[in-house]
């Protein structure tokens, strides 16, 4: 049985309003919710998210709390740097690691990430491992090639029974740009093939599509036999567009 799951990340976006208004958005349709939830917030604003869930706790809704990014560092002179150890400490159960804005915008290597993910591995916390393809290389027929070997590169001496992985076609990210239903199936069928052939839980990873999700286009996506949930930016900045997206995922 794989998890459902949501996440909303909200990269460089929102504030305490925001985590009060989406909180008791999601708790108030508890019983609508197919998935489990995750929020990432900046990670300046974790503790007032926790605070925020335990305030409204609801027994219908679980929602977690996730981080955008963490050091592969546990402790030293990294100024600015936050480690897995000290997001565990205020709630986070989950870190993204990997998205492409990390890999364009600030360099982050296959061997960056693949230290990311033993670290929050290490402080007991689930990776959500992101992977995909630029433009030019699904035309050029490479999609697949991309995905596995980044994959691969990030899971050297992972623990599969604690990873998430999210596929997210580069040139679909904040671009309003989606891969199809179809398009993005093919990529899912051919991860969890991968998957399986690696790893002995490859069956039980949970798969996530990225790449402009919205509440008109996920109950088609989510659809999709290998597609188990969505990692969203933009449209998770809405209460209830994000609702509605949580709402649409196959229970
Ligand atoms: C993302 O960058 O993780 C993402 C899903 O962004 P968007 O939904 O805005 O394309």
């Amino acid at each position: 049985m794989r998890q459902s799951l949501v996440i909303a990340n909200w990269k460089l976006n929102g504030d305490l309003n925001l985590i009060e208004t989406m909180v008791s958005g999601l708790m108030a349709s508890a019983t609508e919710l197919t998935s489990d939830v995750v929020i990432c917030p900046p990670a300046i604003y974790i503790s007032a998210l926790r605070d925020a869930i335990s305030t409204a706790a609801s027994t219908a809704a679980s929602i977690s709390i996730g981080a955008q990014n963490c050091s592969e560092n546990s402790s030293g002179a990294f100024t600015g740097e936050i480690a897995p150890a000290m997001l565990a400490e205020v709630g986070c159960e989950y870190v993204i690691v990997g998205h492409s804005e990390r890999r364009s915008i600030f360099h982050e290597s296959d061997a960056i990430i693949a230290n990311k993910v033993n670290a929050v591995q290490q402080a007991g916390l689930t990776p959500v491992l992101c992977v995909g393809e630029s433009l030019e290389q699904r035309e050029n027929n490479e999609t697949i090639d991309v995905v596995t070997a980044q994959i691969k590169a990030a899971t050297v001496d992972v623990d599969s029974t604690k990873l998430v992985i999210a596929y997210e076609p580069v040139w679909a990210i904040g671009t309003g740009k989606t891969a199809t239903a179809e398009q993005a199936q093919e990529v899912h069928h051919a991860i969890r093939t991968y998957l399986r052939s690696c790893m002995p839980n490859g069956d039980t990873i949970a798969l996530l599509y990225d790449g402009s999700v919205k509440a008109d286009n996920a109950a088609q996506l989510f659809a999709q036999d290998d597609i188990d949930g969505g990692l969203i930016g933009g449209a998770s900045l809405n209460t209830d567009e994000f609702r509605a997206i949580c709402s649409a995922v196959k229970g």
